[in-house]
């Protein structure tokens, strides 16, 4: 049987180093048969990708900073020129000013606040306007990665939460959007993971602890299984799924309180 992403080709956004999210999906994709193309934020983490891209067989990477249309306006044109059409973007790509991710939300100020939903949430929208006309002709999917603190209180995600649920929500309005086009966009919540951007949020030790002492699976979630939803979303296998946000969490997301063993 072909592998289930066997004759498709996508961008992979936000792989910081081999702990990413992005990377996670990155693996599974050329595993599934994907062909990739990557962007980065900046020369350095440029250097890191390098390596990591071309073991899964990219000549394909590109500085693009979610942040900057210009440097947006060129990461697109760049791809473009390799790939005239893709099937799939992921986009892993969120930030908050450290400093807001402890303490109070009442401490939540107007810049970081409109920093972090351009990063962590316009950037959906930008990306998705600028893959659409390189899916159009054969449709595709868009992935984006979330965390249940959209709609319920996880102490020091604070402004994050909020970005979180707008993201979800950009993932509804997307998805209906695009469906008429024959693209379908989803999200992904895992866990919490430890990497680079997780390790920034208050807590975050504790967190990880908890969620995996208490999960109806008793585990936090991998790379391989964020990878292996990824692939889903974005096979044949996934062909009716759109708008939808999957939890990747060890079932963490049905608790209501923690484990008697816990308590
Ligand atoms: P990570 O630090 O490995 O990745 C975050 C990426 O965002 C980095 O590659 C960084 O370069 C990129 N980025 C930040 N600002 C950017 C900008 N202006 N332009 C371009 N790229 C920019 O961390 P991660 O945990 O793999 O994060 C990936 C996604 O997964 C994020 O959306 C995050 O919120 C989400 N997520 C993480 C966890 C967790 O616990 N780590 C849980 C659920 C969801």
């Amino acid at each position: 049987a072909p592998l289930p992403m066997q004759g498709k080709r996508g961008l992979i956004m936000g792989v910081a180093n081999d702990r990413s999210i992005a990377w996670g999906i990155a693996k599974a994709m050329h595993a599934a048969g994907a062909e990739l193309a990557f962007s980065y934020q900046g020369e350095a983490f440029g250097k890191r990708l390098e390596p990591l891209a071309e073991t899964v067989g990219s000549d394909f990477m590109v500085d693009m900073d979610v942040t900057d249309d210009a440097s947006m306006d060129r990461g697109f044109e760049a791809l473009a020129a390799h790939w005239p059409t893709i099937d799939f973007v992921v986009h892993a790509i969120a930030f908050s000013d450290k400093s807001e991710l402890t303490g109070r939300i009442l401490n939540t100020s107007r810049a970081n606040f409109k920093h972090s939903l351009d990063i962590s949430c316009y950037s959906f929208l930008d990306v998705a306007r600028r893959a659409h006309p390189m899916m159009v002709e054969n449709g595709g999917t868009l992935l984006t990665l979330t965390y249940q603190g959209s709609n319920r209180v996880v102490p020091s995600y604070n402004v994050m939460g909020i970005a979180k649920a707008a993201l979800e929500s950009a993932t509804r309005y997307l998805a209906n959007d695009l469906g008429p086009d024959g693209i379908r966009v989803n999200a992904i919540s895992p866990g919490p993971m430890k990497t680079l951007a997780g390790a920034a949020i208050g807590g975050a030790r504790k967190t990880f602890k908890h969620t995996d002492m208490n999960a109806p699976l008793r585990a936090n979630a991998t790379l391989e299984a964020i990878g292996g939803t990824a692939v889903y979303l974005a096979s044949d296998a996934g062909a009716c799924t759109t708008g939808e946000i999957i939890r990747v969490d060890g079932g963490f997301h049905v608790l209501g309180m923690p484990q008697a063993e816990n308590l």
